[in-house]
């Protein structure tokens, strides 16, 4: 197989070392003489694989006692429900921040259990910018604010947590693991698997205990924080084979020296990108650079007419899925834990190769 550098949104890149291990115990899982997407979910291996799978998660995110870490399905669109539904505890009013496409698909599910307070919007500047938190109106009389750290589209991600007299709700998706997190800063905290941590398939929540158990009434069991709070997130078959992956993704982590660790590099992949990318007059990225995002790095060429034939060329030196969302248009570099520094040099060498070439 050729190297290629997959620079997908998601499901995206997972790092090689742990595909290699995957793909050697794959026939069968420590001694239990079958796969491990073959083995009951109750039985001792899968019990053991998975609370250490919990346990290096929460000695990675260093995540506090009182905090439950929930692994369910329905991927982060779920938790647009779920939120919600199990956060307003009696009131109706919640708030929302809208920094993109993300956030409008949770204001959109939150609306139909509450009225939505819009914190502030960055419609009006395409999602570029996101205004000073002294200049957001907050109603108090919410039962949370959410929002969305990092933006996925777009590519704006905040540098602060909005710290107010409330529970905060964070669609952590495209960002979680990406850097030191404080935990202790969030209400909740959830994320889709498939751009840090894994496969697709399995959701990752962390909530305060507190939060748990007071749902709106008559809601699906499965909607329900406490349901899989009170049964270790197995009250029905869980995702087993992405949460084995999960783990194997977290010891990766550790192994390459945690958190600390992954927000150096990423901050070196995404700077080294961004200045590729300023130094030009071909290449541009319209964010706010104090809120560019370290994960997502779209960039339109100065002629769109080149779009097409980048993109070829691109994918001919073995640099995938680069392709823009088709609201922004032009491209998107994805750099998440799994991409090396190696594979955002690959693509700069090729940046400045194109422009060379028909700039
Ligand atoms: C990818 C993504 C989602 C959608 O996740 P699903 O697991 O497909 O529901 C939601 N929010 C953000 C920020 C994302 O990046």
């Amino acid at each position: 197989m050729n190297k290629a550098y997959n620079f997908s949104a998601g499901p995206a890149m997972l790092p090689a070392d742990v595909m290699t291990k995957m793909q050697s115990e794959l026939l069968e899982y420590g001694n239990s003489m079958a796969s491990v997407m073959e083995i009951s979910h109750r039985g001792l291996d899968f019990m053991e694989m998975s609370q250490r799978m919990e346990q290096d998660l929460r000695d990675l995110m260093d995540i506090p006692n009182n905090y439950k870490v929930l692994f369910m399905q329905g991927g982060a669109s779920s938790q647009f429900s779920m939120v919600p539904i199990n956060l307003l505890r009696g009131k109706s009013i919640a708030n929302y921040v809208n920094t993109g496409q993300w956030s409008v698909k949770a204001i959109a599910e939150a609306d139909r259990y509450c009225d939505v307070h819009i914190c502030t919007d960055s419609h009006s500047n395409g999602y570029t910018d996101i205004a000073d938190f002294d200049d957001w109106s907050i109603d108090d009389n919410g039962a949370y604010l959410h929002y969305t750290p990092n933006e996925t589209i777009a590519g704006l991600e905040f540098d602060y947590v909005p710290e107010v007299d409330m529970p905060v709700a964070a669609d952590m998706s495209s960002t979680i693991l990406s850097r030191p997190c404080d935990v202790s800063k969030y209400g909740v905290i959830y994320a889709g698997a498939q751009k840090n941590i894994g496969p697709s398939g399995l959701t990752v929540v962390i909530i305060r205990d507190d939060l748990i158990g007071r749902v709106i009434k008559k809601q699906p069991v499965l909607f329900d924080y406490s349901t899989q709070a009170n049964n270790n997130s197995m009250y029905n078959t869980p995702s087993t084979f992405p949460w084995y992956a999960a783990g194997l993704v977290f010891q990766w982590i550790k192994d390459s020296g945690g958190l600390t660790n992954m927000a150096k590099v990423n901050k070196e992949k995404s700077q080294q990108l961004y200045t590729k990318i300023d130094d030009s007059d071909f290449y541009s990225n319209p964010i706010n650079p104090r809120y560019r995002s370290w994960m997502n790095v779209p960039f339109v060429l100065a002629d769109g007419s080149l779009d097409k034939l980048f993109l070829e060329k691109s994918y001919n030196a073995n640099l995938l899925a680069l392709k823009g969302h088709k609201s922004v248009g032009g491209m998107r570099a994805s750099i998440y834990n799994a991409m090396p520094l190696e594979g955002v040099k690959a693509l700069i060498e090729f940046m400045s190769d194109f422009e060379k070439q028909y700039g």
